[in-house]
């Protein structure tokens, strides 16, 4: 069941429960809160973030007066409601687009669907009139680089390949001279990934990262990691410094509580949803509109 789903079934018992009270009694949300709690670790989302939440909505439900023409259940689900708008992120927000020098930094664990993602980006962006240029910076993994190639020609876009053991300062100087010859608006880098966060890897990444200084740092997390994501997120906001989020695998039956406890800990916009393996599965994530889907 997804966090939406568990979630919705939970206010709806206290919707029907609440239904004939005009006031809310701090019993009353004390037990409302705990089937809330329940619905969000059901959903995966991390122990910490569901209790942070669930304080939150406590605070501003008890002794809470009903408002106009609500009951006390609905007013239950509306600041649940407006409390998962803003956990999410509030208002939806893109990427930073400049009109040249734009570049975004990918990173992510290795099947996150980081690739995939980069492939995704060019598409959407491509579409809408940037000049982009992909590079293929897995300096361990031809396989991973042979994956963005291909991408590269289904998008129709160039790809600047580095090489194995190529430095930092050596991939800039090699983007630098690519762009001579080749002017590019929005550069969209695909890093190296590992199974598992490793310490090689993060300074790898914080090395390319001060090379390329990108304008953009986005971390692709798989919704289906549920608890991982939090400590993924973590490690990668402290090591590497994020702007943004991808949320892949939105489409599968992940439960999506990854989502959540991802933007809370690091408390960047989430900026794109992956709904599908097709390079055109790349949505803009929108906080209302997937908090909304819980009252139906
Ligand atoms: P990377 O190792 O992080 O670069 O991961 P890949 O881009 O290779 O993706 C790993 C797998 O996840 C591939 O099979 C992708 O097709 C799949 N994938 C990536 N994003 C999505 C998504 O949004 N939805 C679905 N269903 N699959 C995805």
């Amino acid at each position: 069941m997804t966090m939406f789903e568990s979630l919705g079934n939970k206010l709806q018992d206290i919707l029907d429960k609440l239904r004939h009270e005009s006031k809310l009694t701090e019993a009353q949300v004390k037990a409302a809160m705990r089937e809330i709690r329940m619905a969000l670790l059901e959903a995966d989302v991390n122990f910490s973030v569901a209790k942070d939440f669930v304080a939150r909505v406590t605070e501003k439900a008890v002794g809470q007066e009903v408002m106009g023409s609500l009951n006390a259940g609905q007013m239950v689900v509306k600041i649940v409601n407006d409390e998962l708008i803003e956990t999410l992120g509030g208002q939806a927000k893109q990427p930073t687009l400049k009109n040249e020098g734009n570049i975004f930094f990918m990173v992510g664990l290795q099947g996150a669907g980081k690739t995939t993602s980069t492939g995704k980006l060019a598409q959407y962006y491509k579409s809408k009139g940037r000049r982009v240029l992909l590079v293929a910076a897995d300096t361990q993994r031809p396989a991973a680089r042979d994956q963005l190639k291909i991408l590269g020609q289904q998008v129709g876009v160039p790809v600047l390949e580095v090489a194995n053991g190529e430095t930092p300062a050596e991939t800039k100087r090699k983007l630098e001279a690519h762009l001579q010859s080749d002017y590019r608006d929005l550069i969209i880098v695909d890093t190296a990934g590992r199974l598992q966060i490793d310490e090689a890897l993060m300074d790898q990444l914080a090395d390319l990262k001060g090379a390329l200084s990108p304008t953009e740092t986005l971390l692709v997390v798989d919704a289906m990691t549920g608890q991982e994501a939090l400590n993924v997120a973590e490690t990668f906001e402290s090591r590497i410094g994020l702007s943004g989020l991808i949320i892949t695998k939105m489409d599968g039956d992940a439960r999506g509580g990854a989502a959540l406890s991802a933007r809370f800990v690091t408390g960047k916009p989430i900026y794109f949803a992956g709904v599908s393996e097709k390079l055109s599965g790349l949505e803009p994530f929108y906080p209302d509109r997937v908090a909304g889907r819980i009252l139906g």
